[in-house]
């Protein structure tokens, strides 16, 4: 089969498209022939060597968001050959304690398809049969490799642990980006209203295309949107993964007793707030950490009620990198896919 490897750490210079043999399913797993590959931030940080997980080693084939169709299940799986599936990238151990807590997302022994074991930039890859989801029929394959890792990340943080509710209000900062987009359509499959900050008019465009009403642009007065929505009020629920650039907004933006979920820090690491502000309002901090194996079978499902995933790019296996590298552009809003 045909792989793109990565036998370095750069620019795409350090990708070849090489034959490999094709892999063969243990007993527990399914060989899946990839339909598409959703390419994520985190492929090019590992391919500039910026990031590395333990347990990539080289050479590496990247690529964590892969849908495609079963050509071969091991004896104990009890997936089907010819099913069509999208991969769960997050493959925990099973057997230690987080995971008998039910946290599997923060096994210390978490293996990662297309980050720490080989994954989608091929013809075929190899995964536990039990990191397989059943894509349901209205779903396209190419649609389907959009969405696992922004779907299962936005859901773990929207829903089970910001606990968003019909008729409540969610606002999602830089909402154009890929667990974003995912965030304000759960928000809507849940019942629940939408405001989004955006950086361009481009971005802004996207998300109208995902029926977001309440959208502000660039330096746009984020706070007076707010109250005009909510009528004063604040809103239930903001996702915050920006850092200190939106913090005291997002502080500022949430009700009496209102949830501040977090889950990033790509404009710094520290923040400063008031604490008799915070305690006096009886706000909920909450670290969302990684998604839970369940949350992405509940993603997949609100995403088969009408989902829509934004597609930026689609590019041949060979052009792997170009697509990377697409992928870093802040300009770009949707999902860059490769397909084998
Ligand atoms: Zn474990």
């Amino acid at each position: 089969m045909r792989a793109m490897v990565q036998t370095g750490f750069g620019g795409p210079e350090v990708l070849s498209l090489v034959d490999r043999p094709q892999p063969v399913p243990g007993p527990a797993e399914v060989l899946v022939r990839v339909a598409a590959c959703g390419l994520n931030q985190l492929d090019v940080l590992q391919r500039r060597g910026v990031v590395r997980l333990p347990g990539l080693e080289l050479p590496h084939v990247a690529g964590m968001d892969v849908a495609g169709v079963v050509e071969a299940s091991g004896e104990e799986s009890p997936v089907p050959v010819g099913a069509r599936v999208l991969l769960d990238p997050s493959v925990p151990c099973g057997a230690c304690p987080l995971c008998h807590e039910g946290r599997g997302g923060h096994c210390p022994n978490l293996r990662i398809v297309g980050a720490t074991v080989d994954g989608g930039l091929a013809e075929y890859v190899l995964a536990p049969a039990s990191a397989a989801h059943l894509v349901p029929d209205a779903v396209d394959l190419a649609d389907a490799a959009c969405l696992p890792t922004p779907w299962a990340t936005a859901y773990s943080a929207v829903v089970r642990v910001g606990r968003l509710r019909a008729g409540e209000t969610l606002l999602v900062h830089a909402a154009a980006g890929s667990v974003g987009l995912a965030a304000v359509q759960i928000a809507q499959r849940v019942g629940a209203r939408v405001i989004a900050t955006v950086g361009s008019p481009e971005k802004a465009a996207a998300l109208s295309e995902v029926g977001v009403e309440h959208v502000a642009t660039g330096t746009g007065d984020v706070a007076a949107l707010v109250a005009e929505v909510t009528e004063g009020r604040g809103v239930d629920v903001v996702l915050e993964y920006l850092g200190p650039a939106t913090w005291a907004t997002s502080m500022a933006a949430l009700r009496v007793g209102g949830r501040l979920v977090f889950l990033g820090n790509t404009t710094g690491d520290e923040v400063t707030f008031s604490l008799s502000d915070a305690f006096h309002r009886g706000l909920e901090l909450l670290g969302a950490g990684g998604y839970q194996p369940s949350d992405m079978a509940a993603a997949l499902q609100l995403f088969a009620d009408g989902g829509a995933a934004l597609v930026a790019g689609t590019f041949p296996l060979e052009d792997a990198g170009v697509a990377q590298d697409l992928l870093c552009e802040r300009s770009t809003v949707g999902r860059v896919l490769v397909v084998p």
